[in-house]
């Protein structure tokens, strides 16, 4: 068997091409209260995203100032017909700002699962509300450890909890988007960087980046969906 190459899907360096929100159709936002601690009190996005794309021609692959992530309809067929699993795409709008042309784009939900981050990564749940499911993590010391192959589900993409923004993928994807020449994208290894001061993580809750049963089904036993 060979040893599986592991990579992270993010933005080309020097990206020109960023999404906006369209100010004309702002997203809606749960807001999520917390009955015990006013702090914890936090907006979950609940309506597909409507981005405005500064490039003309759009790439394939597009990025938001959030780290949100779409895809053309191009790069799903793709995606789909080479048979990529540990993902799924929720409804998304764009347009091209200025010709107003709409682009056929999804938003791209990671639902492959490589675990729970390593206690050698230093990463430790310190804080779980009762109130709201508010969760909190210690710092990431030794990014080297994130992955471990015995809690990956095999997915050639996956997250890893609690960095739910970090899109790891395998070498078959990076392959894949080479050969259909996928534009907007970039892999790395440069894994996150360690974090050497702040209190941690508060990623939010496994259900905010998944959607259906995905969440509960990879989540529930953890308390994290
Ligand atoms: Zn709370």
């Amino acid at each position: 068997m060979s040893i599986t190459r592991f990579y992270l899907l993010c933005e080309p360096e020097g990206n020109q091409c960023i999404a906006d929100m369209n100010e004309a159709a702002p997203y809606s936002v749960e807001k999520i209260p917390c009955p015990i601690e006013r702090g914890h009190a936090r907006g979950r996005r609940n309506s597909p995203l409507d981005l405005v794309v500064p490039c003309d021609p759009a790439l394939d692959v597009v990025f938001t100032w959030m780290s949100e992530c779409l895809i053309q309809e191009s790069v799903r067929l793709i995606f789909e017909s080479e048979g990529l699993t540990g993902f799924s795409t929720l409804p998304a709008r764009a347009k091209i700002k200025k010709t107003g042309t709409s682009i056929p784009v999804q938003e791209l939900a990671v639902t492959g699962w490589g675990g729970m981050a390593p206690e050698a990564t230093g990463m430790r749940e310190v804080e779980r509300c009762p109130g709201c499911g508010h969760l909190v993590y210690s710092r990431l010391e030794a990014p080297e450890k994130l992955i471990d192959i015995h809690n990956w589900d095999g997915s050639d993409f996956f997250i890893i909890w609690p960095l739910p923004r970090f899109r790891f993928v395998s070498e078959r994807v990076v392959e894949v988007c080479k050969r259909h020449a996928v534009t907007g994208v970039a892999f790395s290894q440069n894994w996150p960087t360690a974090q050497r001061e702040g209190a941690g993580y508060s990623p939010g809750r496994l259900s905010y980046y998944m959607s259906r049963d995905r969440p509960r089904l990879l989540g529930a036993t953890l308390g994290i969906d």
